[in-house]
This record gives structure tokens, sequence and C-alpha cells, in this order.
């Protein structure tokens, strides 16, 4: 197999020849056809990620080795089935569920993969979709995309499962109940695209941008509220018509976390899903009084991944800008991601 891998951080990812994995036990290999480009490709590629005031937290120490294909929104055909492999066919396309665990532990064997202690997650501490193939450890991980444009499936992978769950968490609520999205780049879009898929009416968006913030109600926002100066708070309220149920911040920074915080009614619940990174202070008191709740994110699991494609077919969840590069052109794309030169996703697509 070939991939286009990080054989250095921060240089150019490299062209490199592989051997061809051999799918052993239920492990199934796929022989990849789309891969998005995602930002945290970036910093896998950089090698660390910033925790702020001058901390990184180095990928190395916490076990990617290199060279590494990267690449975790993945599909692909099936190329060949272990020996114990169930339930697919050479041939079938298939989206490939990225955020695998050690397969053993009570968290993946109730398919919560994602909160395996041991992550072996595909294109971040084994070869993803940079490369000509890839190996899901059980059919299980593989999602039918059915009639879906493959190149926006794939994208369900990372970047829609990581908006869903974080509603999931949320909800339910009544469809007139505010919630609040904080960040219209591009999760806070389709963040929108899910609520309103879900039937939700009132989503109210808040970011610092004009510009995001009228591309939030050309998505379907109901409202949106100016984070630019002081007082966002006071505003959300205002919007929101009194204090919220529920806020999920795509941003999560120190900003943006304390004006959330500061607009939870009681029973209040905000969601952290983003990475912009610094801290908040928390008045113990009040969360108790206030029955408050504070929870982090982090991707999706299969089931999720299989509700969202569900939720895609029934043709109410509107698509993501896609841009389609070669596969061979991995390094350029990556380059233009950097250089902050993308609306929307890019996809690499196989010759
Ligand atoms: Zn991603
Ligand atoms: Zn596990």
């Amino acid at each position: 197999m070939r991939a286009w891998a990080v054989v250095e951080n921060g240089a150019p990812l490299q062209e490199i020849e592989l051997p061809t994995p051999e799918p052993r036990g239920t492990e199934v290999l796929v022989e990849v056809t789309h891969c998005g480009v995602c930002h945290s490709d970036l910093h896998i590629w950089e090698g660390y990620y910033d925790l702020g005031g001058g901390q990184k937290m180095s990928l190395k120490d916490r076990g990617v080795i290199l060279p590494l294909a990267l690449g975790h929104e993945i599909v692909g055909r099936v190329a060949k089935l272990g020996p114990d492999a169930t339930g697919v066919k050479v041939g079938d396309l298939r989206i490939v569920y990225p955020w695998v665990g050690c397969g053993v532990c009570d968290k993946c064997q109730a398919e919560e993969d994602n909160m395996c202690l041991t992550g072996r997650s595909l294109g971040v501490y084994q070869n993803g979709g940079y490369g000509t193939h890839v190996v899901a450890p059980h059919p299980r991980h593989l999602v039918d995309p059915g009639t879906l444009d493959p190149a926006i499936a794939a994208t369900y992978a990372c970047s829609g499962i990581t908006v869903y769950s974080a509603i999931r968490k949320v909800m339910p609520l009544p469809p007139e109940e505010p919630i609040v999205v904080v960040g219209a780049g591009g999760l806070g879009l389709s963040a929108i695209a899910v609520l309103k898929a879900m039937g939700h009416a009132r989503i109210v968006v808040v970011d610092v941008s004009d510009e995001k913030r009228e591309a939030a109600m050309q998505a379907g926002a109901s409202h949106t509220v100016d984070a630019s100066h002081d007082g966002v708070t006071a505003r959300i309220i205002e919007t929101c018509g009194g204090q919220v149920a529920a806020v999920i911040d795509l941003v999560n920074g120190t900003a943006t976390a304390r004006f959330a915080f500061a607009a939870l009614r009681k029973g209040g619940k905000l969601v952290q899903v983003g990475l912009f990174g610094g801290e908040l202070t928390l008045q113990l008191p009040l969360m108790a009084i206030r029955a408050l709740t504070v929870q982090g994110s982090y991707v999706g699991s299969p089931v999720e991944l299989r509700e969202l494609v569900t939720l895609a077919q029934g043709g109410k969840l509107a698509p993501i800008p896609v841009t389609q590069v070669p596969q061979h052109e991995a390094n350029a794309a990556l380059m233009r991601l950097r250089d902050g030169k993308v609306t929307g996703r890019m996809v690499l697509v196989a010759a």
C-alpha cells in the first residue's frame, strides 16, 4: 500500500510504500476512496497540542509513532475480510468509524469506543485515510452510507458525530426551548444543520464575526448574538427570553466558557467541545444550589455515527460544502488548511 505520511513532524508529507496489512480475526481491510482533511490532522502533523500559557502536549509522549498516515474521516470499499469478520462483503462501500479502542474493555463492548482508556484511533495511533488502505478492527466499525454522497458521508466520522454527540448530551428539549451554540465556524454550521434535521426550532448562535453570524442565519439559526464586545451573557439571556437550559460551546476558550456558563438557568447544562483552550473558575456553591452541569464531549460513538447516518438518509440534513482534492495532493491540501484558505471541508479522493 501507499501512504502520504508524516515522516517528520512539521515537514512535508512523504509518499511512502508500506506492506499492505493482512486482516486478522474480525479485522476488515478497506481500500480508501475518500478522506476528509480535519483541523486536528494539523495538530498531529505538528506533533503537539497548544495548552496555552506556553504549555504544549506532545503527541509523541501520548504514543503517536511516525511514520503515520493521517486521516480519520474515511470512506472506502471493503477489500478483504479477516477469518472471523462477517456482515460485509468485498466491494461494499462503508464509512469507517475511526475512534476505535482496545476492543475488549466495558466501554468498547458497550460501543462507547471513543471513551476507551487505550484509544487506537485511525489516523492518530495507527495509519488512517491518507493512505490507500486502512484496517477496521471489527465490522461494527463500518457504517453503510447508502445513497449518501461518500465525500459528505466521510465528514460524519469526525465533524458530524462531534456535533451530534454534543447535541445528544443536551437532548431531549422541546423544539421551542432555545439551544445556544457558541461558534459559527464549520462545526457551528454542522450543529445548526443537525439541530434543524432533528426538528429543533430555536437555535441561538453566538460568534464574534458579522460574516459568520450571517452564515449561521443562512444555515437556519433562528437568532444570533454578537460576542465581539462586553455584555455577551446579558445579550444571550435577552435573545433567549431568559436564562438558558443548554449551551454547546464549540470554541471552549476562557471568554466563551465564562459567558456561556453565566447564561445557564437552574438545572442548565454547558457542553464543552472546542479545543481553543484556557480555564474556567466555578463558584462551587452555585453548582450545587443551581444544579448545574458542565460536561466535556469528545467525538462520538459508533452508535451515534449510525444514528447520524440514518438522520442524513432521511434527507433533512443539509450537506456542508465540500471541495474534492486528489489523494496524492494530501500535503498541498493540509498546507491550504494550515494557511486558512478553506471554506467547508476538503476531502481527499483516491485516483
Ligand atoms: Zn477530525
Ligand atoms: Zn476499550
